[in-house]
Order: C-alpha cells, then sequence, then structure tokens
C-alpha cells in the first residue's frame, strides 16, 4: 500500500499535515481547504464487501494510514454508520435510473453519513484536548452535525443557521436540546453564516478557544462521503453509471470526484443544481463573479459561492473539470413538477432536493443521449418539506419515528445580527 497521503491547502500556503491534524483544524491556516498530495488507489476489494461499515474501513484506510488501528477505525464506523443505503430502481420512463437513498440516518438528510462518522473520528483525534465545532448550515448540515456530535467527549458546537430560511422541521431539528449545542439564528442568509465561521476562524479567540468547523469543507465530512459511490456500485452490480448529484456547497460532488480519481468507475457526474445555478455557469474552470444565493424549495442547496469549489478546481484542473462534470439548474416550477411527474409515473415519493437530481439526470440524458444507467443521490427523507410535498403531489408523507420523536422535546435557540461581535459571545 502507497503512504497515506498528507494534506495540503487549496492555496498552497500551510504545511502539508497528517489526516487528524487537518481533521481539527478544519480549515488549513492560510485559510485554504485541506486537499491530498496525491489520491491512494480504492483497495480491488471495494465491490465484495459485505457491509456498508466494512467497505467504509476498505474505502478509508488508505486515506488514513496507520492512524487508527483496524479494529478501533471497524468499531468506529460500525456506530456511526448503522443505518441502510438501499438502492431503489425506478421504472416506466425512468427505467434505468436508480435512486440511492442517503437519509435513513437520525436527522434524515445524507449528512449524516459524514457527520456521524466525523464526529467519531473527532473524538479519536482530540485524546484529552477539547474542541468547539463551529458550522454554518442552511438546513441539513447542522442538524446532522449537532445529532452526530451531541454527547461526545471535549465537544462543544455552535451552529449558525439563516433565520427564517429553512423549513419548519428542519429548525425544530436544529433547536431541539442537546448535550453541549448551542443553536444560533442568524439574521442573514446562508453566505453570511459562511462569512461569519470563517471570520471567526481568521481571527480565533484569544483565551485558547480551539475551533474546528464541520462543514463539508472538513476533511473529515469529506472522505466518508465518498463511500456512497462505491457502495451505489456494488449493490447496482453495474460496470460504471452516471451519478447525479444534487448540489449546493459540492461537498457530495467533490467526495465522488475523490472517488473517481481513486479508480472507482464513473462514466460521468451530473451537477444538479436548483436556481443558484453554479454549475452550468462555471464548468469551463474560469470563474465568473458569483452571485448572492437565492432561496427555493431546495434550501438545503441555496449556496451563492459553494466552498468546494476551490477543490474541485485542483482536482479537476482545467478542461477536466467539464470532461468530468455536466452541470444544470432546476427551477421551483420544474422541482415541483418532476415531483408530481415520477410520482404519476412510478408512484416513488422524492424530496424537492431529490427532484432536481431526478430532473437533471432527465436532462443530461435527453442533452447528450447518453444512455448509461444513472443513479441519482437522494438527498434527504420527503417527509422533512412536507409542504412542497403536499403542494406537488396533493399528500402529506407520514411522519417518520425519528420526526415525531422531536415533538415535545425543549428547544434552545439564540437569535443574533449578522456581526463578528455578536458570534464571539457564544464562543
Ligand atoms: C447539504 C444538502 C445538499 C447539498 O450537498 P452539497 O454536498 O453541499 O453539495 C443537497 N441536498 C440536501 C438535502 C442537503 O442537505
Amino acid at each position: 500500500m502507497s503512504p497515506a497521503p498528507r494534506y495540503v491547502s487549496t492555496r498552497g500556503q500551510s504545511p502539508a499535515v497528517p489526516f487528524a491534524t487537518a481533521l481539527l483544524d478544519g480549515l488549513a491556516p492560510d485559510g485554504g481547504l485541506y486537499v491530498p498530495d496525491h489520491v491512494p488507489a480504492l483497495p480491488a476489494d471495494w465491490r465484495d464487501a459485505p457491509t456498508l461499515p466494512a467497505l467504509a474501513s476498505r474505502v478509508l484506510t488508505p486515506w488514513l494510514g496507520d492512524w487508527l488501528a483496524p479494529d478501533t477505525l471497524g468499531a468506529l464506523v460500525d456506530d456511526a454508520l448503522s443505518f441502510p443505503i438501499p438502492l431503489v430502481s425506478l421504472e416506466g420512463p425512468w427505467e434505468g435510473v436508480r435512486v440511492l437513498e442517503l437519509f435513513h440516518g437520525p436527522t434524515l438528510s445524507f449528512k449524516d453519513v459524514g457527520a456521524r462518522t466525523m464526529a467519531r473520528l473527532t473524538a479519536a483525534a482530540l485524546g484529552d484536548e477539547t474542541l468547539t465545532v463551529l458550522v454554518a448550515t442552511s438546513g441539513d448540515t447542522g442538524s446532522a452535525v449537532a445529532d452526530g456530535f451531541a454527547g461526545q467527549p471535549g465537544v462543544r458546537v455552535v451552529l449558525l443557521y439563516p433565520n427564517g430560511q429553512v423549513s419548519p422541521v428542519q429548525e425544530r431539528q436544529l433547536i431541539v436540546e442537546r448535550p453541549g449545542v448551542q443553536a444560533l439564528a442568524v439574521e442573514g442568509t446562508f453566505d453570511d453564516c459562511q462569512r461569519l465561521v470563517k471570520a471567526a476562524f481568521a481571527e480565533p479567540p484569544q483565551d485558547g478557544v480551539r475551533l474546528s468547523s464541520a462543514n463539508s469543507i472538513s476533511v473529515g465530512r469529506l472522505l466518508p462521503q465518498m463511500l456512497y459511490y462505491p457502495w451505489a456500485l456494488a449493490q447496482s452490480g453495474l460496470e460504471d453509471a452516471v451519478f447525479c448529484v444534487p448540489s449546493g456547497n459540492l461537498g457530495n460532488l467533490t467526495a465522488g470526484v475523490l472517488a473517481n480519481l481513486a479508480g472507482l468507475p464513473v462514466r460521468r457526474f451530473v451537477a444538479a443544481h436548483n436556481r443558484n445555478r453554479f454549475f452550468p455557469r462555471n464548468l469551463s474552470g474560469r470563474v465568473e463573479p458569483f452571485p448572492p444565493s437565492v432561496s427555493t424549495l431546495s434550501n438545503a442547496m441555496d449556496v451563492g459561492a459553494p466552498s468546494n469549489f476551490e477543490r474541485l478546481q485542483i482536482l479537476l484542473p482545467g478542461p477536466a473539470l467539464a470532461e468530468r462534470v455536466w452541470g444544470t439548474s432546476v427551477d421551483d416550477a420544474a422541482t415541483l413538477g418532476t415531483m408530481r411527474a415520477v410520482h404519476d409515473a412510478t408512484g416513488y415519493v422524492a424530496d424537492p432536493h431529490t427532484a432536481v437530481g431526478l430532473e437533471g439526470i432527465r436532462r443530461y440524458r435527453e442533452h447528450t443521449g447518453d444512455p448509461t444507467p444513472a443513479i441519482v443521490l437522494s438527498t434527504a427523507h420527503p417527509a422533512k418539506f412536507p409542504e412542497a410535498v403536499q403542494e406537488a403531489l396533493g399528500v402529506t408523507p407520514p411522519t417518520p419515528d425519528a420526526l415525531a420523536a422531536l415533538e415535545g422535546r425543549p428547544t434552545r435557540v439564540e437569535t443574533i445580527a449578522p456581526t463578528l461581535d455578536a458570534l464571539r459571545r457564544f464562543l
């Protein structure tokens, strides 16, 4: 096995560090994002892993080196990945399209995969130290991180979300009281929340508080997110597939690109955005000025300036980006129309984010004529978006146990102005 990567900054002004350091730092000291200095090969036996945790150990080991003993890593991913990730085949006009349901974890979005794994890796890396995890969320990150980290020894979580811009269900998931977690409703947009997090990192508090981040900028979430691509392909029995990724901050897409560079056969990626049309706009690699984010039904993807683009530009330089990735932008009307069309034709109930992906793959197939079987990442449970499901289908999805259990639990949240001073009081 080749030596594990060291992690270097996208901005090139920070020293190369081992995984555990990159994990606890979050951002590199120069403000860049950590990327591996080389991509280790996917183990040859990836198709034969009997369970998701077994695959996780195989996929992650080359990236972590000998930092964790095999048994320690095995127990950690067993605990983190304790829920199923089924692959569902659609029929009729959607024949050849499979949906990878990543939303069966405790907070009902794909973010449980990365956040739960990251939380346990972080606790392992901390030893006796303490850490404050600072996280900006446009909806699902905050609850996954809060749930994933709550009660982990030595960790405090401060989460920021844009006040009034997440759904009622999402908000309840964010603000239920959890040990070691403080929720902050910021009077601003998601981009303001992200700006505050970056500002806090640029000027960390003096009194020895160690800050880290759990956005998809963290390698601790990014690497576990590679898992679902080989998992889906192994389950499908397909040689290769087009992967369609409903995209916001481009964490999932970047993880898929890493898996692909590590040797996973992927025909092409489709980045399906909502009206925040980052791709197709910037596929040439030449970046146009980022417009501010706009609010949509698929609000966890309302990102104007995706952080992970900085990584993609390094991983897929020049023309490689447009060769590997096709992009499209799906507005709210098309999102609702797709939810309806898929339900009418197949009975499948998709949430708005997944619907953006389904419409993305439909357009890709129509535009390119590429008949390769497709796998659409389904990023959230439809019950997280009952208003949109009601509007599109005229029915309300049944409430899963994980949500019903939140009713009546005590909540804790503070509203703050979108300034660093306001945030400081909570660090
Ligand atoms: C976070 C999120 C996305 C966007 O994922 P990125 O990795 O940030 O591109 C899409 N759908 C849902 C439901 C999400 O929570």
